[in-house]
């Protein structure tokens, strides 16, 4: 077939792909060339988007799982039926706030539309929100109290037109890499191009950055409120832009002055060198030019919005907004976190960026859904709906595309309401996670390349994703399902559409109804930016080729790269508003029982709950297990070593990963990654530590503070298994597992006594039969066994154990299983862990893309005395595709040539 045209399913950078299918099935994809947001660009997630669409693991039916019985397999009619006649039930029974819906921004605009449509147009509840609550809500109620809508200003263009790039909160080279890569290639082209990293961590972007301000974790308010005083008492205030398009300076300035109105103070409060504090300010003062790019770093805090705030306030001060290469700039974490906020995918807001709290807005949205009825206040936000499914209010949660059990903070405290409750229903593409274990109904649902809708990236590009894809099983698109349990509840006027392009055009309709003109007879309101107007009609063939564009496209237009560039805001004035920003100290603070600091975020080749990136070994190479990074000194302190295992502990929860050291963390924080769960660990959920704390605006959780503690984790023998059948490990007190080509791997470690290890191997690899082919050594003295079950002269699996973390290198072993059969030196080497060859073990995973090893790349860089990333592409070609390795590259020749110098 030819390639369609799509969009990748992955983070908020919304880049287009291209993909194929070949004769036998397999996927390929490659970066979309025409789609702008990209340009033929793609990071290796989205490389590797082929390797995930399998059926492996899929959900391809109903399921019905009465109380403490197992699940059984069941027809559309009977599941939905059941869904429409318990939700019914619990509102006649209990109102309309005793249902819930948890949705996610992975779900298509289409059924994110009729989701909430269904809520709150006809159930009657606002209890509809969504995962792009743990992400991006602060920077939506900043945006809204900022610029009266929730509106992105820029576009991707102005970090490449920049002459000053300002990453704040954000490892954009890991969590979006492409917009990276853009900011990367600019700069090549202008060296001029400055970068800025403000980030509590040493990253990979960071190490690319001039300047990079490691602030303690929660101090941004006091470096912007610095920074907006100190640009005020320096000539840098367009005075013109603020008397003409702004209110509000005085009391803003008036709190950035109480705050912060000493640079070394704000340097002390946010523990970085004052050279280097006053050097930020300096070249923000004199930089025009300037793109302050924000992420969860500051949205995931108790006071996201005011850090928000606190940032577009600078640009304001400036007149630094609608005009090229300047703007503050929220990147999204999901591919479509703008698209349910377009819809009003969130407790707090109705659909087309509409008010539940404006009577006007109400009036507009009951009277073009001609609705029953209309939700009038608004609905319970992710952690406080959870708290509520645990006290028993919300009776009934249908939760679509997403996995709380792991991702909310508390998660514990998440399980335990899923548990509780009466109804829990399920959407899903795939059958086991965390959270479908909890499901009394599982929906199968269609995944990326099967179904067909629009996604919004955060530089408000409104791109198709096209099915390429049969749907598989019984699977069926979400807004198909939302619908037909709708029309079972009676509403069947409201939820009768046939294709994804009707939803599309009832949703464009929406945004311009009763904008900017009020109907005759019809409440005035001020006029709303988002207004897709210009998409109207498209019908089944406009719908099909509608090329990817930025909103606002207004009747005549062909969409908005930049928005404000007439000065105009959407508050009722028509202008902006500063916003007095309080610098606050998160609100749990370290102490004697938690003295560390808990940070979470992403790692560059894993996605959310891994239930996809999980799949590729492509991806898994890179980061394979979950990890506690820390200090050294810290490390020291809490008595557990690099290598080994550790628990970590709040008031919350615990869980139990290998402590590395990293580098990039602080001394008094830890970093501990957001993906594992019980899918592919034994205990490494982090939501489960997180606390629940949320920013009172936003209700946006503290995902990035939480005090905690880590003790050893103690284990009498570390080891490791490759295995091409699934091995059992839940019996295991450590396990992690892998998926690796052709095989699994599982890091494991164990507290009972392996009396006899010959025994317990071969029972645990499958390898019991007399005549297998079995190798073993052991040492019993030193605690090493290490056995290796071969079949017909290939390898079946290995085991090897220690009393010791360290076990030789799997990248070898792991080799093996590639090959259909083990030469004679291979034989010999294969309990040694290592070729008897010089050269063979390439190392970690550096390059996912061409799969080249640190110990390659290291060699490389020592034997041939390179001093640039781009020596080892030409050589290696490590780098050269999606470049998302490039700052890792940098940071080994930098300790190659550290290690050379001592
Ligand atoms: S940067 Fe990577 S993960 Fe994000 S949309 Fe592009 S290809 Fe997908």
């Amino acid at each position: 077939m030819s390639a369609v045209a799509t969009t990748c399913p992955y983070c908020g950078v919304g880049c287009g792909v291209l993909a194929s299918v070949d004769a036998a099935g397999a996927v390929s994809v490659t970066g979309d060339p025409q789609h702008l947001s990209n340009a033929g660009r793609l990071c290796v997630k989205g490389a590797a988007l082929g390797e995930t669409v399998d059926l492996h693991g899929r959900l391809l039916h109903p399921l019905l799982r009465a109380p403490g019985a197992a699940p059984r397999r069941a027809g559309w009619d009977e599941a939905l039926d059941h869904v429409a006649s318990g939700f019914r039930r619990i509102i006649n029974e209990h109102g309309p706030d005793a249902v819930a819906f948890y949705v996610s921004g992975q779900l298509l605009t289409e059924d994110y539309y009729v989701v909430n449509k269904l809520a709150k147009g006809y159930i009657g509840t606002a209890n509809i929100d969504t995962n792009s609550r743990l992400c991006m809500s602060s920077a939506v109620a900043g945006h809204v109290r900022a610029f009266g809508e929730d509106l992105v200003p820029g576009c991707y263009d102005d970090l490449e037109q920049a002459g000053l790039v300002v990453l704040v909160g954000s490892n954009t080279a890991w969590c979006h890499p492409v917009v990276f890569q853009r900011i990367a290639q600019a700069r090549e082209q202008r060296p001029s191009l400055q970068l800025v990293v403000i980030d509590p961590r040493r990253t990979p972007t960071s190490e690319s950055a001039d300047l990079h301000l490691p602030i303690k974790p929660g101090t941004d308010v006091w470096l912007f409120n610095g920074l907006l005083a100190f640009l005020a008492r320096h000539g840098a205030t367009d005075a013109a832009f603020v008397a003409t398009h702004t209110n509000g300076l005085a009391d803003a300035l008036a709190a950035a002055e109480a705050d912060a109105g000493d640079p070394a103070e704000v340097a002390h409060i946010c523990g970085v060198q004052p050279p280097d504090l006053l050097e930020f300010y300096q070249w923000f003062a004199r930089q025009e030019q300037t793109v302050s790019l924000f992420s969860q770093g500051v949205n995931q805090s108790s006071s996201g919005t005011d850090k928000v705030n606190s940032i577009i306030n600078c640009h304001l001060l400036t007149g630094r907004i609608g005009k090229p290469g300047m703007g503050p700039f929220s990147i999204t974490g999901q591919p479509n976190a703008m698209g349910g906020r377009e819809v009003g995918g969130l407790a707090n807001t109705l659909a087309a960026h509409m008010e539940l709290a404006n009577p006007a807005h109400r009036d507009i949205v009951q009277s073009f859904w001609q609705s029953p009825r209309i939700a009038e206040r608004p609905g319970l936000k992710a952690v406080a709906l959870f708290e509520a499914i645990e006290l028993g209010t919300v009776k009934a949660v249908w939760i679509m595309a997403t996995n709380p059990v792991v991702s909310l903070p508390d998660a514990d405290r998440a399980k335990r309401a899923l548990a509780r409750c009466e109804l829990v229903v399920c959407s899903d593409i795939v059958a086991r996670t965390d959270t479908n274990a909890c499901a009394h109904v599982l929906l199968p649902a269609l995944g990326w390349g099967e179904k067909d809708g629009t996604v919004t990236n955060s530089e408000r590009r409104i791109s198709r994703q096209r099915a390429f894809l049969p749907a598989p099983g019984e699977a069926r698109p979400d807004w198909r399902i939302v619908c037909e349990v709708a029309r079972r509840m009676g509403y069947a006027q409201g939820f009768d559409f046939a294709a994804a392009h009707e939803i599309f055009d009832e949703h464009v309709r929406l945004t311009a109804f009763r904008n900017r003109a009020a109907a005759p007879g019809g409440p005035a309101t001020a006029p709303r930016v988002l207004d897709l107007g210009g998409l109207a009609g498209l019908g089944r063939a406009g719908y099909d080729a509608l090329a990817p564009v930025q909103w606002p496209i207004a009747a005549t237009s062909k969409g908005t790269a930049r928005l404000f560039a007439d000065g105009r805001y959407a508050h009722a004035d028509g202008r902006a508003r500063f916003i007095a920003t309080a610098a606050r100290a998160p609100v749990h603070a370290p102490d004697r029982e938690y003295p560390l600091i808990l940070n979470t975020g992403r790692v560059r080749d894993q996605w959310h709950t891994m239930t996809r990136t999980g799949k590729s070994p492509r991806l898994t190479g890179h980061t394979p297990e979950p990890f506690i990074d820390m200090h050294p000194r810290d490390a020291l302190r809490c008595g557990v070593r690099a290598g080994e295992l550790a628990r970590v502990h709040s008031r919350w929860g615990a869980l139990v990963a290998r402590v590395q050291h990293g580098g990039g963390v602080l001394a008094g924080n830890v970093f501990v990654p957001i993906h594992w769960n019980d899918q592919f660990a034994s205990d490494a959920r982090v939501g489960s530590v997180v606390n629940p704390v949320v920013d009172p605006i936003s209700g946006e959780p503290e995902f990035k503070h939480t005090p905690v503690r880590v003790e050893p984790f103690a284990v009498r023998w570390y080891g490791f298994a490759l295995s091409r059948p699934p091995l059992a490990a839940a019996d295991l007190t450590y396990w992690t597992s892998i998926q690796g080509e052709q095989f699994l791997r599982y890091e494991v470690a164990g507290h009972p006594r392996l009396d006899d290890r010959s025994a317990w191997a071969r029972a645990w690899l499958g390898a019991t039969d007399a005549g297998a082919d079995w190798l073993e050594y052991e040492d019993r003295s030193a605690g090493v066994y290490r056995a290796a079950h071969v079949v017909e002269n290939r390898i079946e699996s290995c085991v090897f154990v220690s009393s010791r973390p360290e076990l030789p290198a799997r990248t070898w072993l792991s080799g093996l299983f590639e090959q259909e059969r083990l030469e004679e030196a291979d034989r010999v080497s294969l309990l040694v862990g290592e070729p008897s060859g010089p050269g063979a073990d390439t190392g970690p995973m550096v390059c996912s893309c061409f799969g080249v090893g640190r110990h390659t790349i290291c060699d490389a860089i020592r034997t041939q005395g390179f001093d640039h990333p781009a020596q080892i592409t030409a050589s290696l070609r490590a780098g050269g595709n999606c470049g998302s390795c490039v700052p890792e590259l940098r940071q080994l020749i930098a300790e190659v040539r550290a290690a050379a110098a001592t």
